[in-house]
Formats: C-alpha cells, sequence, structure tokens
C-alpha cells in the first residue's frame, strides 16, 4: 500500500489565472461536441513522485473524461527507485486503465522521450508536457478546436508559472514565443496585428515554442517529422519544429485560453552541461533549415562555421525530410513569420580579434555601462564577439538577435581624446566614425581620422594593456573566423 503525502492526495485547483476580460471572453466561446480525444505525454527523469502525481490529477480534473483517452508517463531512465515500482502501483490503483507507463532503459534525453511517448500514443491528438505542470480548467476544448479546424495547426497552451519553492501560481502575460540566434527560446510580444485587434482570446501566431507544453494532431507530427531524433539531452527541438512547421506548410500558435502551469526549476536533475547540447542541436537546426542564415548560429555562439569543434552528428535524413516535404525557405519563415529578428548578412569576419603584440589578449566589450573597447584574456564567449561587414562596420559583443533586445554596439573613433568607445550604431553623430578599415594580418585604420586601433603596453592600465586609436605604428590584428556560403 503506497501512501501519498497530502500535498498530492489534497489537491487544490488555486486559479484564477485570467483578467477577468480575458476569461469571460473565454467562457463564452462554444466548442464543437464532437471533439477528437487527445492522449497525453508526460515524460520524465529524476522527478519527485508527488509532483509527477500533481500533473496526473491536474490533467484528470480538469479534462472532460470522455476527451481523454489516456495519459502516457515516459520515465527517462530515473534512477530513483520511488519512480519505479511505487508509481506504477498509485496510477494504475488510482486511474486503471488511463495511464501508460513507458520506460527508456537508457537515458535518451528529451528529445527522444518524446518520441518514444508519441509513438505509445493512440488517440487522433497527442499533448506533450513537462511531468511538471498544472492544468486550468477548460484547457483542452479550444486546442482541440483548433486542431480539428486544421489539422497542420500545432497548439501551445500559453504557460503560467508555478514558483518552484512556494507551487504558487503566476499568471504570464499573453506571449508568443521565440528565439535568438543562439536558438534559445524566450517570451517575445506578439504580433502587432494580434495586439491591434484586442481580442485576449485570439490564438497568437508564433514562430516557435518554449517547448514544454505543445498539442498536435498525431498523425501530422509523424507526416512532418515529429522531432529530430538526432537531437541529444535538451534544448533546440523547440525551435527546429517552429521552423519546420512554418516552413513545411503549417503553423504554430499560442492559445490564450488553453492555459498550463509550469514549475521553472533553478537546477535541473539531470545532466550540468545543457549549455553544450543546446549548441550541438542548435548547429543541427541551422544546417538544415537556416540555409545561409546559419551564420548567424555560428556567429551567436562565436564558433567557426567550418571545423566548430561541436559534433552535432548526421543531419541527411533530416535534409532529405525537408526536400521531401518541399519546404519554404528560411528567409520566408524570416519575413513571414519572424520579422522581428534582426539580420547580420553583411558580417564578413568575426569572432576574437587578437592583435600580435599582446598574445593571449582579445578585443572585448568590457563593462556593458562603460561604453569602452577592452583587451582581456581570450575566453570565446559572446563578449568577445567582434563582426566586421562589408560595408567596414566593427561591433563588438552579442548579437542583439531580435529587436526586442539592443544591439551590439559600434567600435568609434570620435578624433577626441585616445580611447576608442563603443556607442549605439545609430546614435553614432558623423557615420564616417564608425567605418574602419581592417585586412587579415594588417592595421585596423579610421576612415574618419585615419588614427589606428594600436595596443600599448602601460603599467596602470588592466594586464598592463590599454587599447588605443593613434598615429598608426604598423600593429597587426586578426580576426578569427570567415562567413561561408553555401553546403559545407
Ligand atoms: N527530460 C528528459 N530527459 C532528459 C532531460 C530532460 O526526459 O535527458 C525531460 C524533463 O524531465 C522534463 C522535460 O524533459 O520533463 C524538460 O526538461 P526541464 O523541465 O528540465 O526543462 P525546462 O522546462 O526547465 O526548460
Ligand atoms: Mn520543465
Amino acid at each position: 500500500m503506497v501512501t501519498m503525502p497530502s500535498s498530492v492526495t489534497g489537491y487544490h485547483w488555486t486559479g484564477p489565472f485570467l483578467t477577468t476580460d480575458q476569461k469571460s471572453k473565454c467562457r463564452q466561446m462554444s466548442y464543437p461536441d464532437d471533439l477528437p480525444q487527445i492522449s497525453v505525454v508526460f515524460i520524465f527523469v529524476n522527478e519527485a513522485l508527488s509532483v509527477i502525481l500533481r500533473s496526473v490529477h491536474s490533467v484528470v480534473n480538469h479534462t472532460p473524461s470522455h476527451l481523454l483517452k489516456e495519459i502516457i508517463l515516459v520515465d527517462d531512465n530515473s534512477d530513483n527507485v520511488e519512480l519505479k515500482f511505487n508509481l506504477d502501483q498509485y496510477v494504475n490503483k488510482r486511474y486503471p486503465g488511463l495511464v501508460k507507463i513507458v520506460r527508456n532503459n537508457k537515458r535518451e534525453g528529451l528529445i527522444r522521450a518524446r518520441i518514444q511517448g508519441w509513438k505509445a500514443a493512440t488517440s487522433p491528438v497527442v499533448g506533450f508536457f513537462d511531468a511538471h505542470v498544472e492544468f486550468n480548467i477548460g484547457w483542452v476544448e479550444p486546442a482541440l478546436t483548433r486542431i480539428k479546424e486544421d489539422r497542420k495547426r500545432i497548439i501551445l497552451p500559453a504557460i503560467d508559472n508555478i514558483k518552484y519553492n512556494t507551487f504558487e501560481v503566476q499568471q504570464y502575460a499573453n506571449a508568443a514565443h521565440g528565439y535568438n540566434w543562439g536558438l534559445w527560446c524566450m517570451y517575445i510580444i506578439p504580433p502587432q496585428d494580434w495586439l491591434d485587434k484586442g481580442d485576449e482570446s485570439a490564438p497568437i501566431r508564433t514562430p516557435a515554442m518554449i517547448g514544454c507544453s505543445f498539442v498536435v494532431d498525431r498523425e501530422y507530427f509523424g507526416e512532418i517529422g515529429l522531432l529530430d531524433p538526432g537531437m541529444e539531452v535538451y534544448g533546440g527541438e523547440n525551435i527546429e519544429l517552429g521552423m519546420r512547421v512554418w516552413q513545411c506548410g503549417g503553423s504554430m500558435e499560442v492559445l490564450p485560453c488553453s492555459r498550463v502551469a509550469h514549475i521553472e526549476r533553478t537546477k535541473k536533475p539531470y545532466n550540468n552541461d545543457i549549455d553544450y547540447y543546446a549548441k550541438r542541436n542548435a548547429l543541427r537546426a541551422a544546417e538544415v533549415w537556416m540555409d545561409d542564415f546559419k551564420s548567424h548560429v555560428y556567429m551567436a555562439w562565436n564558433i567557426p562555421m567550418a571545423n566548430p569543434g561541436v559534433d552535432f552528428g548526421d543531419v541527411s535524413e533530416r535534409i532529405a525530410l525537408r526536400q521531401r516535404l518541399q519546404c519554404r525557405s528560411f528567409k520566408w519563415y524570416l519575413e513571414n513569420v519572424y520579422p522581428e529578428m534582426r539580420v547580420y548578412n553583411n558580417t564578413v569576419t568575426y569572432g576574437e580579434v587578437r592583435n600580435s603584440k599582446a598574445s593571449g589578449y582579445c578585443l572585448d566589450q568590457g563593462a556593458e555601462e562603460d561604453d569602452k573597447a577592452i583587451l582581456y584574456p581570450c575566453h570565446g564567449m559572446s563578449s568577445q564577439l567582434v563582426r566586421y561587414s562589408s560595408e567596414g562596420v566593427l561591433q563588438l559583443g552579442p548579437l542583439g538577435s531580435t529587436a526586442f533586445l539592443p544591439d551590439s554596439k559600434c567600435l568609434v573613433d570620435d578624433g577626441k581624446g585616445r580611447t576608442p568607445t563603443l556607442k549605439k550604431c545609430e546614435d553614432v553623430l558623423r557615420p564616417a566614425q564608425r567605418f574602419w578599415d581592417f585586412t587579415q594580418n594588417g592595421p585596423i585604420i579610421s576612415r574618419d581620422t585615419g588614427r589606428c586601433l594600436e595596443v600599448e603596453m602601460s603599467k596602470d592600465a588592466n594586464f598592463g594593456l590599454r587599447l588605443v586609436v593613434q598615429r598608426c605604428s604598423g600593429q597587426k590584428w586578426m580576426i578569427r573566423n570567415w562567413i561561408k556560403h553555401g553546403r559545407h
């Protein structure tokens, strides 16, 4: 006999999540009687048993029983023993016949874990969720309705936050799901036409998904290639699916009337090298879907396009999928679905920039509020991302990626002191001040003043090195990477 902590058995709904206006709008909507059934897939690895059970109770309690065909729990090879026999026994007793448990006998990562869940599903529609979520009342009907109308829609319930330390639910503002050029997801402002309409219950067009919650027609998901099974552990699959569904004739939308709350945790109970896998998976998406824009992903991670030092595996099957589905270009997708993205197509070289007189040191944007370029020991992170454009602009620091974030600044010789400054490119008074001549293994010369960016030895500067603009003395600079176009 398994006894459960009261936080599990004494489960209560603690809403409301919605603004009064939105709530009443959502309540007024009516849905067809003959909606398709859903299979709900939860994946987990080393999750607290009580949290998994909260997710299960919540979906049972807040989904009409005739619409919920089954719940599929995918255990991605957890170590905790309570997630084995205890979990089985509890759910089978509490919900006989409703719950299937799939166990991976090795750790597959979240992408293949979700695919395992899809394989076990038998309903016309499948919903995929992290195993630490709670479902709002009425979450499923709007999602199923949108899919019944058009099976090529991928539906994202709007996400609210469950605070990890108190389990208090916090409603999030209506948002679309975007990402930066590193292919990290983030919430973004909904498209202007959605805002203009002023209807908080209307679907929000979204370029990609955060990923902890999505609902899709089961067969359609198979037809467009599920998630990329060559991706490992975590990250990037959510962005790749967004690019793919749009480029290949489907769509993706957030439904504000369908709400699911998700625990945002600060520590992950599995891999501590998430960054590496997110980078690796991002490169897979870039190579398959992004055409010449893939350079932006390499730039964002500040790695070379040839020999990036990351083995992203074989993408030939995914490229074949793209050809088979006859999908549109990434350019089309950007223009039509993610116009907020900034493009950096005029970049010719990028990466760390070193001076022959200061080995081991790189140009660096320094402290953000200082607006001064500095020399700093090379570490290859984004503060040392330098971009040199075909027009002759030198920019330092992480890509701004989207119109929602400030862009990297321009290196400027304002002709006044000897200190090179960093300014917002659009704020440079005389445009000529931001143009430089720079050839590999040659000087960096201001087109405005004819002075050179150089390194000066100085006892009172950090590391004994100061960056100055001065009369050219013949110092040489090297930049690391070239943009390569086409397949390689
Ligand atoms: N997950 C998994 N296998 C892994 C890593 C993650 O099954 O190797 C699951 C995890 O249990 C969770 C989901 O993937 O249900 C998303 O992971 P997480 O919640 O840590 O990501 P976050 O929501 O914090 O971005
Ligand atoms: Mn999660």
